[in-house]
């Protein structure tokens, strides 16, 4: 009977997830800050009632000096007011967290310009103590790991017992490191961080070599690894903030379920990705270290559209190897029943409005490509 009744409950969940699409955007508008709310703010958002909706207005002089106004509208899987609480986003994500415990690969990015939102989006307050755990701020992060643990608890009485498994990594300037390493081992000799490779298992899996692996067996254990992580990003940078906004940070949670009383087992991945700012700095504008970083970004950036494009579309080339970003989630991004949700966070502030616009519009283009998915699907 219990057989019986989890695969009803795991089959009613593959409908209405497939009947959505798997992959989604969602659009979250930060308030204005301090000095920001200066001036008219470019983005409406047209009615409270529909939550999907979007308009960004830009307004520049004509030839004659006139002030004209162009208004853009878009439409989201979802809209986030700058109203709405770290509480009600998660409400909207926590059905694939429990994808991700069903063993399915899961994918949930943040996008966006720097100071848009981001980190507060997927991790909230920068250091969480144990203490902290009901704090409203927290972003995604904590909050999907509190889910998986009241959930695993109660998969417990059902026979499931799952192993969960930690990685957290960064991709700054095309090399990928690691998080969560010891800093004395990531900075001894050079000064600098180790660079990691990919390569893929005998089970063609693809992996990082040599890295640490933690075994996420309580709530404190995550709190050590957000705080190691923060103590590695600080270690390699002079200006911390500076550091993270120029580089993609990976959060992987790998979670193995056996089921003791009916044999199943499933295998789930959970990444959880803040992206680096996509704000277009020119490039020539900059030269050196800065030219460097500012076409591993773009690079980077246009690769992930392509690839979810090209995966949409059904597409046998794949360019997952254009960067290390889609090298390293290949196998989560490319599963036939993987499933991805893209914020794109905005800031609506006026000096925003060509960087918001321009964020809107990529996360559109992702955004059709899940029409493209649907449409297969219902050809097939
Ligand atoms: P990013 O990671 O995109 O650079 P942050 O998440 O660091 O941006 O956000 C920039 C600032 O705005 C931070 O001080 C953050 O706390 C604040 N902030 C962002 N989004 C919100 C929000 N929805 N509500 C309140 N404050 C926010
Ligand atoms: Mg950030």
């Amino acid at each position: 009977k219990l057989r019986k009744e989890e695969t009803l409950r795991r089959g009613l969940h593959n409908t209405i997830q497939e009947l959505k699409g798997n992959i989604r955007v969602f659009c979250r508008v930060r308030p204005l800050c301090g000095d920001e709310a200066e001036g008219k703010a470019p983005i409406t958002l047209p009615s409270c009632e529909d939550h999907n909706q979007i308009e960004l207005t830009q307004t520049s002089e004509n030839a004659l000096g006139r002030a004209t106004a162009k208004t853009f509208p878009f439409k989201f899987d979802r809209v986030f007011s700058p109203e709405s609480t770290q509480d009600a986003v998660f409400d909207e994500v926590s059905q694939l967290i429990q994808s991700a415990l069903d063993g399915y690969p899961v994918c949930i990015f943040a996008y966006g310009q720097t100071g848009s939102g981001k980190t507060h989006t997927m991790q909230g307050p920068d250091s969480i103590s144990t203490q902290d755990m009901d704090r409203p701020d927290l972003g995604i992060i904590p909050r999907a790991v509190r889910q998986i643990y009241e959930t695993t608890s109660k998969l417990a009485q059902r026979g499931w017992e799952y192993s969960l498994e930690g990685q957290f990594l960064e991709i700054y300037n095309e090399t990928i490191q690691d998080l969560l390493a010891p800093t004395t081992r990531n900075t001894q000799a050079s000064g600098k961080q180790a660079k990691l490779d990919i390569y893929q298992d005998n089970e063609g899996h693809t992996r990082v070599k040599n890295v640490t692996t933690v075994s996420v067996d309580s709530a404190e254990r995550v709190h050590w690894l957000l705080a190691r992580a923060a103590e590695n990003r600080t270690v390699a940078a002079t200006n911390c903030n500076e550091r993270s906004s120029r580089s993609h940070s990976v959060f992987t949670l790998y979670l193995q379920g056996k089921n003791s009383l009916t044999g199943e087992s499933s295998s789930g991945v959970l990444n959880l990705i803040d992206l680096a700012g996509s704000e277009r700095l020119s490039s020539s504008g900059s030269s050196g270290d800065r030219l460097k970083e500012t076409q591993a970004i773009n690079k980077s950036l246009a690769c992930l559209g392509d690839v979810i494009a090209a995966l949409a579309k059904g597409n046998r080339h794949i360019p997952y190897r254009n960067s290390k970003l889609t090298h390293l989630l290949q196998e989560s991004l490319g599963a036939g029943n993987s499933k991805t949700l893209m914020f794109v966070c905005v800031n609506p502030s006026p000096a925003s409005t060509q960087e918001s616009l321009c964020s809107l519009q990529f996360a559109t283009k992702v955004n059709s490509c899940q029409i493209g998915t649907a449409k297969r699907q219902a050809a097939s």
